[in-house]
């Protein structure tokens, strides 16, 4: 039923005697039978059907809400998860670090994913590079893409808004004035580990910041380290989405996921 058609193809080149290849650039050269279009169509199993949200960034029918301004009911606090998280609602309509709090993560555990966020920096500019609304998405509560105000706010490269933190820079920065809301939209594959513990394909992401693309279907190394190089801890499943507290009241709203 889920055959591919690659599986086909490899069934066709394989019946017709040629060296079998998965993409081959060339047609065959002997032919045990035509083609015809319905051989390379694939019905069932039928595409799941999923209801857009109204506008760009609203979530589908298929989301998972993790906020939607009214309550931190999906989050719990990271110093202590038996407790709700410590953070301040504003407005029914964002939230707000509450520096110092410590950080926040969901209830829930995820691999693969989908994820949209918006965030925004503090209103008030205080401080510089690093000490600029900092905060941070974790997945798998491991591996962070960095939250910052890098509106004019020069700092390392790969520690700026839409770093891979210490790891990958962003292709541009895209970052909007502190004033204005900013978008995440992530899509994350889950690192692989093998039976004896050892990476078998390591996490991997691509980011749009407001629309554009700023992480390509990147690499992660490892470990989000403030000092030392990245490396894979010990093998780990699916786990909570963290959100930092850097110290920085840094706001957050409109929340989502799909689980891949
Ligand atoms: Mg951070």
């Amino acid at each position: 039923m889920k055959k591919s058609i690659n599986t086909f193809l490899v069934a066709f080149l394989g019946m017709s005697g040629v060296a079998m290849a998965q993409y081959p650039n060339t047609p065959p050269e002997v032919s045990p039978m035509p083609m015809k279009p319905e051989m390379t169509e694939i019905w069932e199993p039928q595409v799941k059907v999923v209801t857009p949200g109204k506008s760009l960034g609203d979530a589908p029918s298929d989301a998972i809400i993790l906020f939607d301004g009214k309550n931190l009911d999906q989050w719990v606090s990271q110093r202590d998860i038996t407790k709700p998280a410590p953070w301040k609602i504003v407005d029914n309509d964002h939230m707000e670090v509450v520096p110092n709090s410590g950080g926040i993560q969901t209830k829930m555990k995820f691999g693969d994913c989908q994820l949209h966020i918006e965030f925004s920096a503090p209103d008030v500019v205080e401080s510089q590079g690093q000490g600029r609304g900092n905060s941070g998405v974790f997945l798998q509560n491991r591996y962070e893409l960095q939250v910052l105000d890098s509106y004019n706010n020069r700092t390392y490269s790969n520690g700026q808004a839409a770093s891979i933190y210490k790891d990958v820079p962003p292709l541009v920065n895209a970052m909007r004035s502190p004033l204005e809301w900013n978008t995440y939209d992530i899509i994350y594959t889950a690192v692989r580990f093998k039976a004896d513990g050892r990476v078998d394909s390591p996490a991997r992401i691509t980011v749009l910041h407001n629309g554009i693309l700023v992480q390509n279907n990147t690499t992660i190394a490892g470990l989000t380290n403030y000092i030392g190089l990245h490396m894979y801890p010990a093998a780990h499943g699916d786990d909570v989405i963290s959100l930092q507290d850097h110290g920085n009241k840094t706001q957050f709203r409109n929340i989502w996921i799909r689980k891949l």
